[in-house]
């Protein structure tokens, strides 16, 4: 092969049947995609955003900025964390990516040699296993409990943990969740903390959701960890409506061995790459420093995808082939599937026969480290939402075993 042996773990299952929708589309085809979780393709961003962005372009701000992020905009992000989680974390300690996704990469570039293993909660997002599988890592595989609200199964965690000949480079958590909508409370997050500490293990906490929110009250890791090696995720994609200007980053509060050591690396691979989108992030800062206007935004915005994700819900549990959790948070359903009825068998052939059939793109459990779900995002306007039901309703019926 010419492509390097590894390059096999590379792909991203929310987006493998991009190609065979867009040529539907080409085909005249009315698709409905519902698998990126893009609020930007139904929403607009903050209006200072969109102005700051177009400003810094207009002042010729398109040069390489520092590699760890414009000093501007880490300040507005140690504020933010300061304002609504008491964390004190100066400039410095912050990295901006190009999203969370290249932080990602960085992360696992930094950590993983060969049979260093990641702990990961099942259903999980999915770049975090490609990554991780690339440098040669495996997973240490934890399970949400799906009748419990997907909560984590603590015990089930510790076992593995113990077990494990080898302790977990890293323990992730994504909180709220991507595919399940779910939210950890403070006290799962302290059970967390405690496995942590008790095995030594570094926390990575991705709160890109964060202030996603329809039930329950988010805790950032750093109100519970303090003290304990962690690293914060978190980005303007979701909350900012900008997932294309690709703003994310990194905070490293603590000044213990790994985290320092870890955040030294991500100092490297970030010079590596130059620095991240510039105009974007004079924008991003400029958003973060309007928190009043970000508030009244926030309000109307989170309204809205509390309708359409509870909707989806409603419309998912009605269809008689899909059960779903009531999401507490972000904009995704994670329906499991009753195969018992239908002539199909599985998750992958579902979605696969869903787009080709009736035009509707959703993505398979199994990208996500489940074979009986599938994740729909709930983004789309309720019209939108209604259609792409109506259809799926319709291809169960014909699905159904006679
Ligand atoms: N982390 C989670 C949990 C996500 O759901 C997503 C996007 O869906 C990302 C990270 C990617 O974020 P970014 O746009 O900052 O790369």
């Amino acid at each position: 092969m010419f492509v390097s042996k590894n390059s096999r773990f590379i792909g991203n299952p929310i987006r493998k049947l991009d190609l065979l929708a867009e040529k539907l589309s080409k085909e005249g085809k009315k698709v409905i995609k519902l698998n990126t979780g893009d609020p930007a393709k139904y929403f607009s961003p903050p209006k200072t955003l969109q102005e700051a962005y177009i400003k810094a372009l207009e002042e010729n701000k398109v040069f390489y900025s520092s590699s760890i992020g414009l000093r501007e905009l880490r300040e507005e992000v140690a504020k933010r964390y300061k304002n609504y989680y008491n964390l004190d974390v100066t400039e410095d300690k912050i990295i901006i990516g190009q999203g969370i996704s290249e932080l990602i990469y960085f992360l696992n570039a930094s950590l993983i040699d060969k049979n260093d293993s990641a702990a990961l909660f099942r259903p999980f997002y999915p770049p975090y296993l490609p990554n991780l599988l690339f440098f040669g890592g495996k997973l240490l595989l934890a399970d949400y409990k799906e009748e419990d609200g997907w909560s984590i199964d603590i015990d089930a965690l510790r076992k593995k943990i113990k077990n494990a000949k080898k302790k977990p480079k890293y323990l992730l958590i994504i909180n709220p969740n991507n595919p399940t909508g779910g939210l950890l409370d403070r006290k799962q997050l302290e059970e967390v903390v405690e496995i942590a500490k008790d095995f030594d293990i570094f926390i990575v906490s991705d709160e890109i959701y964060d202030e996603l929110v329809y039930e329950g009250k988010f805790t950032s890791i750093c109100e519970v960890a303090k003290g304990i090696p962690y690293v914060i995720f978190n980005g303007a994609s979701k909350s900012f409506v900008a997932t294309g200007l690709r703003v994310g980053y990194a905070i490293f509060p603590e000044e213990d061995k790994k985290s320092t050591e870890l955040y030294k690396k991500f100092i490297d691979f970030a010079a590596l790459r130059l620095c991240g989108n510039t105009p974007a992030q004079y924008a991003v800062a400029e958003a973060l420093k309007n928190d009043k206007e970000h508030k009244e935004f926030l309000k109307d915005f989170l309204k809205e995808l509390k309708q359409r994700i509870e909707l989806g819900a409603k419309l998912a549990n009605e269809t008689g082939y899909l059960t779903t959790q009531k999401p507490k948070a972000a904009f995704y359903i994670f329906p499991k599937v009753d195969f018992s009825n239908l002539k199909i068998k599985n998750d992958k052939e579902l979605v696969e026969k869903l787009l080709v059939s009736k035009f509707v793109q959703v993505v398979d459990g199994s990208g996500f480290g489940t074979l009986k779900h599938i994740r729909i995002v709930t983004l789309a306007d309720k019209e939108t939402l209604q259609e792409a039901f109506e259809r799926i309703t319709q291809f169960f019926k014909e699905e159904k075993k006679a």
